[in-house]
């Protein structure tokens, strides 16, 4: 019943090899359909390769729902509920109950990425094919997660590649915008509409457990710290002192009310609604731990050139001016600034600062941000724990 698209000799390769995507220029032979509808994908020498969603006005013309014979909407509804089961067979439920649920391609399914906040899923969607299979998704994430709500926030500028407008509201379950949540034991409250993502940075949770185990009795300063996340982790480790910057003065307010919630005094911490450049040229920088994790400072590939200096900037800054013995975790989340570029900046910041910088650790995104071996896009996170003498 699904309707055929060909590709073209040898640019099949890739799909045969489980990649997910189909350029619009590896098509042969289009059926006349519409767009995001599923279709029946054929090699070049007639082999059923699998079935996909496709969108004619993007550059991405296909994604691949599921490979050989296999029922694409079987497919999506056996994904999430594998998705769900190992996330339920790695987390202690009494201590982490918000995680990524679903990664998108990297747990099969193109176009979805669902968050985990306790009782509530934020679905997020970024292709029309997704957009139009939204009830099965919606219906197989109530069978199998039994959610109180699940909320749409799909405001990601890639949308308009597919036509499709941003959106954001609830899809299921009562209306409530506030939810808290527990990370390895740690409380934080998360308004749904007006958090940045779907609500929390799930990706770096395995950084902010290596920066709590290593604060005890230090002082410690966490630029970019949105709603608090290392910073609740390291004043509730028994660090003598945190200070918390962010320019925006809204999640610096959510960081102190997360504070309360975790019976944290404030007494001996320090918050700054501030820009971090401008707090790294005024302060003396006379702390233990210093964290970076910024937003992407390339969002698109042509912005490379610039964001390459701001982490080269942003990091010389710091280590100029950090006494000796400081452990900086800096970390970059931009996809189109690759891990070896990203380490490179930090090397020419080094060079600049004239000071001497070990590698203790390297790290990518929390585990349940599952990775797909035979799609590697995924990958934008890396974090790099150094030692500054
Ligand atoms: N480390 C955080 C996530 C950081 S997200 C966590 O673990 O939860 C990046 C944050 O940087 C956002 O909160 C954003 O408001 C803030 N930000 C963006 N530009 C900034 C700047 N120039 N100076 C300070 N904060 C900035």
């Amino acid at each position: 019943m699904y309707k055929e698209v060909i590709l073209k000799k040898n640019r099949d390769r890739p799909v045969v090899k489980k990649h997910h995507w189909i350029y619009s220029q590896a098509i042969e032979r289009w059926p006349e359909f519409e767009d995001g509808e599923i279709l029946r994908v054929i090699s070049s020498d007639a082999r059923v390769l699998g079935f996909g969603y496709f969108n004619k006005r993007n550059t991405i013309a296909g994604r691949m729902l599921s490979f050989g014979d296999n029922d694409p909407i079987e497919a999506i509804r056996r994904n999430i509920k594998q998705a769900f089961d190992l996330r339920e067979s790695v987390f202690e439920k009494e201590k982490t109950n918000a995680y990524r649920l679903i990664n998108a391609e990297g747990d099969g399914i193109p176009g979805l990425t669902v968050d985990r906040y306790n009782d509530t899923l934020v679905v997020q969607i970024s292709t029309l094919g997704i957009d139009l299979l939204k009830d099965v998704v919606v219906e197989t994430l109530v069978d199998v997660v039994k959610p109180k709500n699940i909320y749409e926030k799909s405001s990601m500028p890639s949308r308009r590649l597919e036509g499709l407008e941003s959106f954001k509201g609830f899809l299921f379950g009562e209306e409530n915008n506030v939810v808290n949540i527990l990370e390895n034991g740690f409380k934080f409250e998360i308004n749904l509409e007006k958090s940045h993502k779907t609500g929390f940075y799930l990706d770096q949770r395995e950084m902010r457990t290596l920066i709590g185990s290593l604060s005890k009795d230090k002082k410690i300063l966490n630029c970019f710290s949105y709603t608090g996340g290392f910073s609740i982790y390291s004043a509730s480790n028994g660090a003598k002192h945190v200070t918390s910057i962010d320019i925006s003065e809204e999640v610096i307010e959510q960081s102190k009310k997360n504070f309360e919630l975790n019976k944290l005094d404030q007494k001996n911490h320090k918050f700054e609604a501030i820009d971090t450049f401008e707090f790294l040229a005024k302060d003396k920088l006379d702390y233990d731990i210093v964290i970076l994790d910024p937003p992407a400072f390339a969002k698109k590939k042509n912005d490379f050139n610039n964001a390459f200096k701001a982490y080269r900037k942003l990091n010389s800054m710091t280590f100029k001016k950090v006494p000796k013995n400081t452990l900086v975790l800096t970390c970059s989340c931009s996809y189109h600034v690759s891990e070896g570029d990203f380490k490179r900046a930090i090397f020419e910041a080094g060079l600049e600062a004239k000071r001497e910088i070990r590698v203790l650790q390297s790290h990518r995104h929390a585990f349940d941000h599952v990775l797909n071996l035979y799609h590697p896009e995924l990958n934008y996170l890396k974090s790099f724990l150094l030692y500054v003498n």
